[in-house]
Parts: structure tokens; sequence; C-alpha cells
């Protein structure tokens, strides 16, 4: 676990746990075509995982609240999460498979993927908040997500939704989350910034690839660069920004220099493959982020 002295804040992540299985394929199959892979691997993933795993990273005190089944899955998934030390005592073991990510890798480099839910369909609702930042994604069911983050926002935490992959969101959840953080594609099927900051969200953090993130609040937009990198694997670039972005708040950082810090960790977690590996460390990202 990459810890820091200067840290402080706890962020308490909702969400998907799952085990990526992985195949490299010359190319993608037509419906109804038999190919032969390449190489096969097995990884940590699922959105909240992922999250919790870069928010600890940037050294907050992070628990984790999710469900696996009682299957060697499950208690890889829960390994990952002990070794990043994150707080496992919210998660569940259901009647259900753990979740599963079936991912195809092309040569051209580009993933075709069926997620298994599994397991994460019976996550439990967080509701004894007592954190700084409630983070969740859109992998578990999304009245839990509601539910949890009325109990959060009851509570004084600052919520943070990350609403991928990208559904129609109930009023009742807009109304209670304080930073969104979509991307380009997610932003546009949510209907576009004006309307999420009309709908009672309080910031719209939308992420941009290489170009970096956009921090929109009531009446202000601020660009914020990402590093120039080798991009090798962009996978969980995503999660890594918002875990980053999540463990910054919990700090007290404002949303702009937030959203820097999570621009430098999603930039360098490209530049490695994978998701839970490519997770940068505090003092990685401290050593280029200026912030
Ligand atoms: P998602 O993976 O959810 O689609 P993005 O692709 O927008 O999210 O990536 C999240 C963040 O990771 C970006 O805001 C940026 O900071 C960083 N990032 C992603 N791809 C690159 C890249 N090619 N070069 C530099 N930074 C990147």
């Amino acid at each position: 676990m990459t810890t820091s002295a200067t840290t402080t804040g706890s962020v308490l992540v909702l969400g998907s746990a799952n085990l990526d299985l992985v195949v490299t394929s010359e190319r993608h199959a037509e419906p109804g075509e038999t190919l032969i892979g390449g190489d096969y691997s097995e990884h940590p993933g699922g959105k909240g995982l992922n999250q919790a795993v870069a928010s600890a990273r940037a050294g907050a005190m992070t628990r984790f609240v999710a469900a696996v089944g009682a299957d060697s899955a499950g208690d890889v998934l829960l390994g990952v999460a002990d070794d990043a030390g994150i707080d496992t005592s919210g998660v569940v073991t259901v009647d259900r498979p753990t979740g599963r990510a079936l991912i195809v890798v092309s040569a051209s480099g580009e993933n075709s993927i069926v997620v298994v839910p599994g397991a994460n369909t019976l996550c439990p609702t967080a509701s004894a908040i007592d954190t700084d930042v409630l983070v969740a994604q859109l992998e578990v069911p999304i009245e839990v997500v509601t539910s949890s983050f009325v109990a959060a926002r009851d509570a004084g935490a600052t919520t943070v939704l990350n609403p991928a992959p990208a559904t129609p969101l109930p009023p009742e959840l807009l109304a209670v989350v304080d930073v969104i953080v979509p991307n380009e594609h997610e932003v546009d099927l949510l209907g576009g910034v004006d309307a999420l900051l009309a709908s009672g969200v309080g910031a719209v953090v939308v992420t941009l690839g290489e170009r970096g993130a956009r921090v929109h609040t009531e009446g202000r937009v601020t660009q914020v660069d990402s590093l120039a990198v080798d991009a090798v694997d962009t996978t969980g670039a995503g999660d890594t920004f918002t875990g980053y972005l999540a463990a910054g708040l919990s700090e007290g950082l404002d949303l702009v220099t937030a959203a820097t810090r999570g621009c430098a960790a999603g930039a360098l977690a490209t530049t490695r493959a994978g998701a839970v590996p490519s997770i940068p460390s505090r003092a990685e990202v401290d050593a280029v982020s200026g912030v």
C-alpha cells in the first residue's frame, strides 16, 4: 500500500468487483464465427474495485462496499483489495457467481467486452456512512447507488458518481450527486453538461482522454490538461482518474486541483498494461502532477 503522510481523507467506494478474463485475438469474431485466440490471462477488475485501488494508492483511507460470490474469483478479488490496503469489511459474499468480464483484445488494440454482473447485482446499500467522500459507478443496481447517495448526503459526505456504463439517471439520484464524472461519450448520452447542471448536480467533470478533463461548475468552465505520454493501454484510465479525484476531494483539495491530479494519474495508467497493475502510486503522480 502506498500512503502519504499528508493525506487524512476517507473514501468509501461502492461498486463492482469482477475478474476480467482476457484473450488476445488477431481480430474480433463475426456473429456466429469461432476464432482461435492467442494469449489468455486473468486480471482483477470491475469499476468499483479499480476505483477503490486508485483511491487507496492515492493515499486515502479507503473502504469498499461490494458483493462477490463464494468462489475462487471472489477470493482473488478480496486478496487484491487487501493487498492495496482497502478495508473490505463492507464486502458481502452472496449466492451468485463473482462478476466476470470477458474481454477480447484484437491486434489493432480494440477491446470488445461482455460483462457478467453475477454477484454485483446483489451489492448492498452503503448505509452506515462515515466517510468524507462516497464514490460509485453504475455496474451495480442504480437503486443501490441512489439509496447510498441519499444516506451519504444525510451524513454530510461528498458524493461522486462515475456514470458508467451510461444509462438514464433518475431525478432522485441526480438531486444527490455533488460531482459527476462522465467521459465524452457518456456526457452526450446523459443529455450534455447543461442538462446535468440544471438537474441539480453540483459539478460536471468530463474526461477527454489525451485532452485531459473539463471541470464545469455553475457559470464556470476550467480546462485541465493531461500529461503527454506514450499510451499503450487505456484500460482503467477513467477509473484511475475517478479514484484519484475522490481521494483528492477527501483531502480537501478543490475540484480543479483534484482533477489535475486525476489527469496525471490517468495518463500514467495508460503507459502500462492492465487496470489494477497500471494504477500509479501517489509518489509517481506527485512526481509529475505539479500539485
Ligand atoms: P475513460 O477511460 O473512462 O473513457 P478517458 O479516456 O477520458 O476515460 O481517460 C481518463 C483520463 O485519463 C483522462 O482525463 C486523462 O487524464 C487520462 N488519459 C486517458 N488517455 C490518455 C492519453 N492517451 N494521454 C494522456 N492522458 C490520458
